[in-house]
């Protein structure tokens, strides 16, 4: 499917180039323009295309923009970004510059800066590859027109320093595994306080940085009014939100992705910085899918399923549950796919597999309250992502720790204004908020 694509390429012309002083420096600006003709993906087949574009030494930005007949919505194209790093290793994620879906017709990246969704940082000459997602294509197929415009620094014949280093993103490092999961530490940021003590979150949450309206800070102090005392932020298929996270210091939030195939959505929570999960995953794809849930637990970070059954095309869960942590049975307000996430939890449990279950509102702007609904969790130390994730993730059979209770009976009373209802084995330590 994607040689086929690739070789729908209708035109490639450089439409002339424009040499501009811009500050300092002489830059001269090439316009790339090239027509894809997509087929509607077949099934079981690659839901990507690519289409390559030469990079020549010395740019300082790239700018590209794409349009295609939307057809009353019956078309729709996501699109992202990698550089000449990439290759075409399943899970490789090397070379990532970023993703926007289907939010902009038009994005940049450049060296110190770029559209929210993308990375900055070094333009390495070579051959870059926009990357398409056929999220809907008519029978008949559709022509999908790009134009791409490359600044070049004309000063320049020769690199005279070394270029900084655009943030890893390679993935497959372990972290070392302590108690059968490996947490990296933040910096406390609550006071001392008597142990165990519960704190809540909203483990689901977007911004300007995929399909969302909400600016961090907005979010953040959205976050705060509501109550909460960490979030974890999970745009859609990039980090490009790590590095505002590191400068927010009166909230803990934690960096997550929103891996988000055409099979079904999952969240990672708790990455490290600049870290991101591939999420070219078909659905259906079970090797695929466990493929991301080992690179979720290398990288220390926790992988949940979202909304199973939520209705929007390939928003439902088409994959198996093997080896994640959490699922998610209640999204946003209440309705009958959260009663069926919560009776898929139900069978998982009976069927002795202990996912926690999770609550979140997705927010992507204020319309849908942060926090509505969330998930409280039982901490045995200081606040940080290391103890919500290992209070998460904990088990039964751990006494010590006051961590999440996933032995809980679905059938019981447990959405009424008393939480504490809950029927459990044990002490619960798992509640939702009201709402
Ligand atoms: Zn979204
Ligand atoms: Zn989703
Ligand atoms: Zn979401």
């Amino acid at each position: 499917m994607v040689k086929l694509l690739i070789a729908g390429v209708l035109v490639f012309l450089s439409c002339g180039t424009a040499a501009t002083k811009s500050g300092s420096k002489l830059t001269r600006t090439q316009a790339l323009v090239k027509t894809l003709h997509v087929d509607p993906p077949e099934k079981g087949k690659s839901r990507y295309a690519y289409v390559s574009f030469a990079v020549p030494p010395n740019t300082l930005r790239i700018s590209i923009s794409y349009n295609y007949d939307h057809a009353n919505g019956a078309n729709a194209l996501d699109i992202g970004l990698f550089d000449s790093r990439a290759t075409e290793r399943a899970g490789d994620v090397n070379g990532f510059r970023g993703w926007s879906g289907g939010r902009r017709a038009e994005f940049f990246v450049a060296r110190e800066t770029a559209t929210p969704g993308y990375v900055p940082g070094e333009i390495r000459p070579g051959s870059w590859r926009i990357i398409l997602g056929l999220y809907r294509v008519v029978p008949a197929g559709v022509d999908v027109n790009f134009k791409i415009d490359e600044e070049i620094d004309e000063s320049k014949t020769t690199r005279l320093a070394a270029p900084a280093e655009t943030n890893p993103v390679s993935l497959g490092i372990p972290v070392s595994l302590t108690s059968g999961l490996a947490l990296r530490e933040q910096t406390s940021l609550a006071p001392a306080k008597v142990f165990p003590r519960w704190v809540s979150g909203d483990l689901h949450l977007h911004t300007v940085h995929s399909d969302g309206d909400w600016t961090i800070p907005e979010l953040v102090t959205a976050a705060k009014a509501a109550g909460l005392d960490f979030i974890c932020i999970t745009d859609h298929n990039t980090y490009s939100h790590h590095a505002e996270i590191a400068q927010v210091n009166d909230l803990l939030v934690l960096r997550g992705e929103e891996i988000t195939t055409y099979g079904g959505h999952a969240n990672a929570w708790g990455l490290p910085r600049d870290a991101m999960l591939d999420f070219r995953v078909q659905p259906g794809d079970n090797p695929g899918i466990s493929r991301v849930v080992a690179q979720a637990h290398s990288r220390g970070a926790l992988i949940s399923i979202n909304h199973p059954f939520a209705l929007c095309p390939g928003c439902d869960w088409s994959y198996g549950e093997d080896g994640f942590d959490a699922i998610e049975v209640w999204n946003g307000t209440w309705d009958n796919a959260d009663e069926r996430a919560l009776s898929l939890w139900d069978r998982l449990l009976q069927n002795g597999r202990h996912l926690t279950a999770v609550a979140s509102s997705d927010s992507h702007r204020p319309a849908s309250p942060v926090g509505q609904a969330a998930t409280h969790v039982a901490i045995d130390q200081a606040l940080t992502t290391a103890t919500v994730l290992r209070s998460i993730r904990a088990r039964l059979s751990d006494q010590h720790c006051p961590g999440v209770q996933t032995y809980v009976y679905s059938k019981e009373v447990w959405r009424t204004e008393d939480l504490r209802h809950w029927r459990c084995d044990h002490s619960f330590a798992l509640t939702w908020t009201a709402i």
